[in-house]
This record gives structure tokens, C-alpha cells and sequence, in this order.
């Protein structure tokens, strides 16, 4: 018995076809099948993608539910195509136990939006001095694989070391938010000339890259598997370059922002200078940067997008540049973002997209049952995406509890009109079904 018929989807960008969903699967895919009392969805003009499956969200559950929940942030995943997050685990109190990890994970099963996959900490209470459980989180009903103090570097080397050497025995993977602190001590945005000229203390490019040579040279050392986080250099990418042409086990992710917005902005923007909805961690680099992250995710150097959603409320975010707080949010408008800098350039299709937005991605995380390629006997976890409207964004629309976009009053390619978690519409005519 058939639930589901999708109409005339053009799947990956290629030709209509009909998808039949059942029993959570996709059971059929082609021309003109019969509906036979099953439900039907007319996606004329639609590109179907995989779910898109995110490796790096804040959710700020436990500790910080004025900025989000995982309701509110798994509500603003399915709307923006995701199928599967990952839970950072900077929250309060951290997630670096079981007994945490589990409980993100329940609250991502009872709300249903989305699958939510905790990621661990590396260190006890991001301390970065002694590891967390790890073990116990890769055993409890969550399934760790992802382990992170992002938000802070693991800058001892000798702690990363352990780190990369203990996740081996579970296939788990440390993804490293990649910042020499001692370099970055009170930086604002990025080392250049827009921060000369502003006269804020400046991030340079190399507290990221120092970070990155040093722990592919680490994860080579002890055979381990190495993430890395939103990349944001084109000196970052030339070390990933070399590092990947030795085989190691290394992969990376850039964000949306990164691949579209440039430091400049801090100076000179639409909502005026030294505006913090800008201010973010790593900050936005140059045009040269943008341009080298863009041909690197378009080569497979950077393997995937994975948004960094940093939900912040208001008066954490509108308030003077040097208070306010590091973030962007990011799910509702990744898809479309993707699609300016990625697709309208030409510099990747839509199965591209499908490949560093919810393949690899899901490869990463050890994500079973996501990112697969919509053909029969696979999940039916689906993204159904307008390519040929261009919208304003709106933040009041927004299912975040949060509101620091950087794209408000822009416009911005696309929409996403439906989702489906296992054969379940969790979006329906581009609102929560
Ligand atoms: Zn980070």
C-alpha cells in the first residue's frame, strides 16, 4: 500500500519523474505510476534532493531555551530541507555524558521534525584539559560518533592526541573548531585591512591554519579520522589540499556564510557599520577567501556545508560590536545560499549539492539511514526545492527562536516546499505539515 506519490519531482535536476513512498521507503521511482488511494503531491518544477543532513548545529538545549530548543531548531531544520542534525555540545550543562546526550537525543525523537545526533564533547565541561566520557557517549542510546568542543579549540596537543587516538575504537571522529587562542585573544573580526581601518583587534588567518596543519600532521600520526570545522581560509584549504593528497583521514566543512559574505560588510553593509549581526566565529574573511572556499567545496577539498546555526536572542546580539555575541542562524536560508554561491555560479548541479549537503555530510556522522540517493528501497527522507523563485527574506517567518540572520531584507534564490523524515511530510507547502 502505497502512502505517498510525489508528481513529475526532477530528481537531482535530471527529468520528472513520480516517487512512490511507502512504509517509509521509497518504493518506486518512474513515470506514471498509479496512485491507488495513495496520498499525492504535485511537485511540478521541483528539484528533489536527499534529506539534507547538518553536521554542525547549536541547539542550545539544555541551558539556553530563550535562544532556541530542539523543538524550535528542529522545526527551522525541516523548513529549511533537513532531515538529520547534529546537536553541538556546547550547551549548559555540557554535553559530555551519556546521561546529556541522551536527553538531546529524546527530545530530537519527541519532537520529530528531524533526527537529532548529539555530538559529545572532547573535553569535561569544554575545560579542554581532561577528555569526557567518550566512550560511554559513543555506548549510550544517543550512538555518539561526532565529538566536539566547538565554540573552543582543543589547543593542547597532547590532549587532541588522546582524543584522536581514543575515538578509533568506536569510529568516532573529533571535528575541531580550529583557533589558536593565544592568537585570537580579544579578536573581533578578521586580520586585514577593513579591521585596520575600523580599528578592531584583528583574527588572523593563520590561528586557523596553524591549528589545521597541526592536527591533520596528528590524525596522520595515529591513524585517526579529523574534522574540521567551517573553514573560512584559502591558506586553510591549501593545507586540507595537501593533507587529503597524502590519504589522510581528513575531512572539512564551510559554512553558507562563508561562501557568500566577506569582512567588508563589517565596514559598509545595508544595516550600516559595525553592525554585530556580522560578528561571528571564525569571522567573515575577504573576497579572496570566499572565492577559494567556493572551488575547494566545488573540487571536494572541503567535503561538505554544515550550517554553525548560532542562535542568539536579542540582547545578546543588538548591542555594541564588542559585546555582542559570536553567530549567525543558518538552517532556513542554507539551502538558498548554497544555491546563490554553488549552483547559480556554475560551479556545482544539483547532485553536487546532494553530495556536500547531505551524503558526505551523513558519511561523517556515521549517519545511518540519511543521505543516500533517492532511488527505490532507500529512506525516504526528501527535500523538494522551488529553483525558480526569488524571495526576500523574512526573519518574522522564521520557526527559530532566534532572529540574527544576516540576510534580512535580501533576496535570496529559492524555496524549500517540502520535506519528508521517513516517508512523513514534516513540511508541506513550505509550512510545518
Ligand atoms: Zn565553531
Amino acid at each position: 500500500m502505497t502512502d505517498f506519490i510525489v508528481r513529475n519531482a526532477r530528481i537531482l535536476g535530471g527529468e520528472p519523474a513520480d516517487i512512490a513512498i511507502s512504509g517509509g521507503l521509497i518504493a518506486e521511482v518512474g513515470r506514471g505510476l498509479t496512485a491507488g488511494g495513495a496520498s499525492e503531491f504535485d511537485a511540478d518544477g521541483l528539484v528533489a534532493l536527499p534529506g539534507l543532513v547538518d553536521l554542525h548545529t547549536h541547539l542550545r538545549e539544555p541551558g539556553r531555551e530563550d535562544a532556541e530548543t530542539v523543538a524550535s531548531g528542529t522545526r527551522a531544520a525541516a523548513l529549511g530541507g533537513f532531515t538529520a542534525v547534529h546537536a553541538m555540545a556546547n550547551t549548559s550543562p555540557v554535553a559530555d555524558t551519556a546521561g546529556v546526550v541522551e536527553q538531546v537525543w529524546r527530545l530530537g525523537q519527541e519532537a520529530g521534525h528531524c533526527e537529532v545526533r548529539p555530538v559529545g564533547a572532547v573535553t569535561a565541561g569544554l575545560n579542554g584539559e581532561r577528555l569526557a566520557e567518550l566512550g560511554a557517549m559513543a555506548d549510550s542510546a544517543a550512538g555518539v560518533r561526532v565529538f566536539s568542543d566547538d565554540g573552543k579549540c582543543v589547543s593542547d596537543a597532547v590532549v587532541m592526541r588522546r582524543a584522536l587516538e581514543y575515538v578509533k575504537a568506536f569510529d568516532g571522529v573529533i571535528a575541531q573548531h580550529a583557533q589558536e587562542p593565544r592568537l585570537t585573544e580579544g579578536a573581533q573580526m578578521n586580520e586585514g585591512a577593513v579591521s585596520g581601518r575600523l580599528g578592531l583587534v584583528g583574527w588572523p588567518a593563520v590561528a586557523e591554519e596553524a591549528i589545521i596543519a597541526r592536527d591533520c600532521l596528528l590524525a596522520a600520526h595515529v591513524g585517526s579520522r579529523l574534522h574540521i570545522c567551517h573553514v573560512s581560509t584559502a591558506g586553510s584549504v591549501e593545507i586540507l589540499r595537501w593533507a587529503k593528497s597524502k590519504g589522510w583521514n581528513i575531512t572539512a566543512e564551510v559554512t553558507p556564510h562563508h561562501l557568500l559574505l566577506t569582512d567588508d560588510l563589517v565596514e559598509d553593509s545595508p544595516v550600516g557599520s559595525y553592525n554585530p549581526i556580522y560578528k561571528v566565529n571564525p569571522p567573515l574573511r575577504t573576497r579572496e577567501d570566499v572565492e577559494a572556499l567556493r572551488a575547494a567545496l566545488a573540487d571536494g577539498t572541503i567535503d561538505c556545508v554544515a550550517t554553525d546555526h548560532a542562535p542568539h536572542p536579542v540582547e545578546d546580539k543588538e548591542t555594541e560590536w564588542g559585546a555582542a555575541a559570536m553567530g549567525m542562524i543558518g538552517l532556513e536560508t542554507a539551502l538558498a545560499v548554497v544555491h546563490e554561491a554553488m549552483v547559480e555560479t556554475g560551479l556545482l548541479d544539483w547532485a553536487g549539492v546532494a553530495d556536500r549537503m547531505s551524503y558526505r555530510p551523513a558519511r561523517i556522522g556515521r549517519v545511518r539511514g540519511q543521505g543516500l540517493p533517492p532511488t527505490a528501497g532507500s529512506p525516504a527522507n526528501l527535500t523538494f526545492y522551488d529553483p525558480s523563485v526569488r524571495d526576500e527574506v523574512d526573519p518574522g517567518g522564521f520557526a527559530s527562536k532566534s532572529r540574527n540572520t544576516p540576510y534580512e531584507g535580501r533576496t535570496l534564490p529559492g524555496r524549500v516546499v517540502a520535506t519528508f523524515l521517513r516517508g512523513r511530510p514534516t513540511v508541506l507547502e513550505g509550512k510545518l505539515a
